[in-house]
């Protein structure tokens, strides 16, 4: 970051948000890319982009992030339609419910324009959707005549963890998300690709929307340093999921549980029973380093975590999470875990 070349990006001279833009861009098999400040902007965008028309409407997830944590902002914004299927837990919808909900062209309905999955899902733990689901996903969506954007926030862990190239996970998706400052580990920014057309247009919008950023190649620097060096190793993320799975699912007495096998990436899902503590209770738990834990667990552990809702935790693993501080944070989980389970029996 300090040594990046930088230009105003306004007027498309940093050369550093350039690298980043067309690095991105190539990574995904796309003609071009835009730098945004954030995930949320770059989704904004391109709903927006697709959805051109006030009265258009774009078919979500009912758990995704654009639907539930970005404000509405494709109605508050851009008068865009949400209409809303059921999340499956492996992060798709019914294809079934997708052709009924796309009404035909009438006065009553707003017009459909657009599809937007998620990849890896958030909500639904860091779930990678299936390839084959993608495909048939296309299909219907051309059939349909509907667009088809990826939130693609984590969609590199989704290829690190299927073996399979971003290029040909995004293949058939007219616009992707990526968020730089999710597992990449990078301070800030998203980058969103597509035609060159579509990009053009893109920047536009961004700076109408206050996202032009100057001198914004200090932060596209480290974007790039992402690619390089964070993502040939998010496999190791996943690893250490993996590990923390494991020792939960060996605690006995269920205060607190998981499913190794339904984490895919970088995410894990802890279960709370709501008779042994609460969510916001055992994250308060983990965070604070109780009388006689030190000599218990070996060295003062404080971990950070999020409460979702009233029965879930949700742990993530980054870039700067070694594998010594799994070690011990397994040890502090497996210490409070039997104790929360000890103390209810
Ligand atoms: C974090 C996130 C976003 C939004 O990114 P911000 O940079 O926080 O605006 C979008 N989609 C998903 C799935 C995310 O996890």
């Amino acid at each position: 970051m300090v040594e990046a070349i930088l230009g105003d990006d306004v007027l498309g001279e940093d050369p550093t948000v350039n690298a980043l833009q067309e690095r991105m861009a190539q990574l995904l098999g796309k003609e071009s890319g835009v730098f945004v400040p954030s995930g949320t902007m770059a989704n904004l965008i391109a709903v927006l982009i697709h959805c051109d028309r006030r009265g258009c409407e774009v078919f979500v997830g009912d758990n995704c992030h654009i639907f539930l944590w970005e404000q509405g902002g494709v109605a508050q914004f851009g008068g865009v339609h949400p209409k809303s299927l059921k999340t499956l837990p492996d992060g798709t919808f019914s294809l079934t419910e997708l052709r009924q909900a796309v009404r035909r062209d009438n006065v009553h309905f707003p017009r459909p324009a657009l599809v937007c999955v998620e990849n890896t899902h958030n909500m639904e733990g860091g779930k990678v959707l299936p390839l084959s689901w993608l495909d048939e996903l296309a299909v219907t969506c051309r059939e349909l005549g509907l667009a088809l954007h990826m939130d693609g926030a984590r969609l590199l862990n989704a290829s690190v963890c299927l073996g399979v190239s971003p290029e040909r996970i995004v293949r058939d998706f007219d616009s992707v998300s990526v968020c730089l400052s999710k597992g990449l580990g990078a301070p800030v920014g998203s980058v969103l690709v597509s035609s060159a057309q579509f990009i053009e247009r893109a920047k536009r919008l961004r700076k109408g929307l206050g996202g032009g950023m100057r001198q914004s190649g200090v932060l596209a620097a480290a974007g790039l340093y992402s690619l390089q060096h964070v993502y040939p190793r998010l496999s190791q993320d996943h690893q250490h999921v993996q590990i923390i799975a494991k020792a939960v699912k060996e605690c006995v007495g269920g205060a607190v549980t998981c499913d190794p096998g339904g984490a895919h990436t970088n995410i894990l899902m802890l279960t709370c029973d709501p008779a042994c503590v609460t969510p916001d209770q055992f994250c308060c738990r983990m965070e604070t380093v109780e009388e006689g834990e030190e000599e218990a667990v070996g060295e003062r552990v404080s971990c950070r975590m999020i409460s979702i809702n009233g029965t879930t935790v949700r742990l993530v693993t980054h870039n700067d999470i070694s594998s010594d501080d799994v070690d011990a944070l397994v040890k502090k989980l497996v210490y409070v875990i039997n104790s929360l389970s000890g103390s209810q029996r």
